[in-house]
């Protein structure tokens, strides 16, 4: 960000503080208005004593048409255009690594910080479905994560940090970007379709920013998508569910990956704060508090289907039980190794007859395809071998080495 000597109002917008900046009056940091929400836009304008609609305004150019310099948003008048020069900026996290695979999948790897692993990893897959083409972006939400799953290797970084708002419509934004840069402005469109929160951290641990960036998501100035093409992920924080239930109208996906609490407290730790008897309460209240909606009216139930350890028969017939009050559609999720994972996939054949005996109970129950595979960038392998400093990751690296075997980071 760069530093700017100039007189300006005291906006009350957390992207403004910097704690590295001097104490020194009239010394501020640029205002990022990227990853600011509609509300928090007009109350931007508002101090700056202008009229709230210019948020709409500047939000249109911002995430419709990819602009980024103020002197090409031209329904803005030459004095305001110059103001916003001086105190604000329009600025995506840049981009350290980029990535096309054959099969149309998209890689980006951010950097957040300075540290060493204060990098983040977003995916777009495309695929083709019954409303034509779709374009599903992976968004992380924060660097690592706390809640350190054992088949994760998201988890096995620990946690770093949250994203704040920019930094996760960032994503978003520079995805659909990367198909419009040679695109002249005036015919730029936007070309993601999908949003699942399941890339690197766990959303609800980031609430505030999550919201608002899924807000943003969903706002006509912005990206106006469909509810129910925004989907967010987690392994179940149950209190934070029912926020979300007030707070806005989102697809929820549920990592469930086991179907008793006690193989559940294994793989998904937080499983020992929130068992599955409440989550699964929590789920259908998020389904029946607005049950008309078509973003609520069932939940996705993510299971990773780990050789030997959550895919036997019974643990088939466990879920029949447990899902037998919850409308949801299952995502079987074939596990992604990563290096010294102490799982293995379940073989196909297994995945198959798991599959059976779920849609034979009338679930709909679906294997989710592994794309992207050439360029690392499936589920669970988010930048999950980019070295950080964190305990987690040393205590990880020394059970590694204590195992006789050879540490191999790929940064
Ligand atoms: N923290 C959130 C969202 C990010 S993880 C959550 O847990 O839901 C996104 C999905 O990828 C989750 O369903 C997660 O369980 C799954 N996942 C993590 N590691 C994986 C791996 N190695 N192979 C396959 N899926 C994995
Ligand atoms: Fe965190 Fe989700 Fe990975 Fe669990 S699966 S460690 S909640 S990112």
């Amino acid at each position: 960000m760069s530093i700017e000597v100039v007189a300006v109002p005291d906006f009350s917008v957390e992207q403004q503080q910097s704690p590295s900046a001097p104490a020194q009056q009239n010394v501020v940091e640029k205002v990022n208005l990227l990853g600011m929400s509609r509300p928090q836009m007009e109350k931007f304008f508002e101090d700056l004593g202008e009229k709230k609609f210019r948020a709409g305004q500047v939000m249109k150019w911002i995430h419709q048409f990819f602009v980024t310099d103020f002197a090409e948003m031209t329904n803005i008048s030459g004095k305001l255009r110059e103001k916003l020069e001086k105190i604000a900026e329009v600025k995506a996290p840049e981009v350290v690594h980029r990535n096309y695979s054959k099969d149309g999948t998209r890689k980006w790897v951010f950097r957040v910080g300075d540290g060493e692993g204060s990098l983040v990893e977003t995916v777009l897959i495309p695929a083709e479905d019954k409303t034509g083409a779709r374009k599903t972006l992976c968004i992380s939400s924060q660097v690592g994560c706390a809640l350190d799953c054992s088949f994760c290797s998201t988890g096995k970084q620990g946690f770093q940090r949250d994203l704040n708002q920019a930094e996760i419509i960032g994503q978003l934004w520079m995805a659909n970007f990367s198909y419009m840069e040679e695109v002249p402005v005036a015919e730029r469109e936007r070309s993601v379709t999908n949003v699942v929160m399941m890339g690197m951290g766990e959303p609800l641990l980031n609430y505030d920013a999550v919201l608002n960036s899924m807000r943003i998501m969903l706002d006509d100035f912005a990206y106006g998508m469909s509810k129910r093409r925004v989907t967010l992920s987690t392994s179940g924080v149950v209190p934070k569910i029912d926020q979300l239930a007030q707070d806005i109208d989102v697809a929820l996906a549920i990592s469930l990956h086991a179907p008793n609490d006690e193989l559940r407290n294994e793989l998904v730790p937080i499983n020992k704060k929130y068992p599955l008897e409440q989550l699964i309460s929590a789920c259908q209240r998020y389904i029946t508090k607005d049950g008309n909606e078509s973003s609520r009216k069932h939940v996705t139930i993510e299971y990773v289907m780990l050789d030997g350890v959550n895919d036997h028969p019974e643990h088939a017939q466990q879920m029949i039980k447990l899902l037998k009050n919850l409308p949801s559609k299952i995502n079987l999720i074939p596990f992604n190794p990563f290096p010294h994972a102490p799982y293995g996939r379940s073989s196909r054949n297994r995945i198959i007859s798991f599959q059976k005996t779920l849609s034979d109970a009338g679930f709909v129950c679906t294997i989710r395809q592994t794309r992207g595979d050439d360029i690392d960038a499936a589920c669970g392998q988010l930048v999950g071998q980019v070295a950080d400093r964190t305990r987690r990751a040393e205590q990880w690296k020394k059970k590694i080495a204590a195992q006789g075997e050879i540490i191999r980071s790929r940064g």
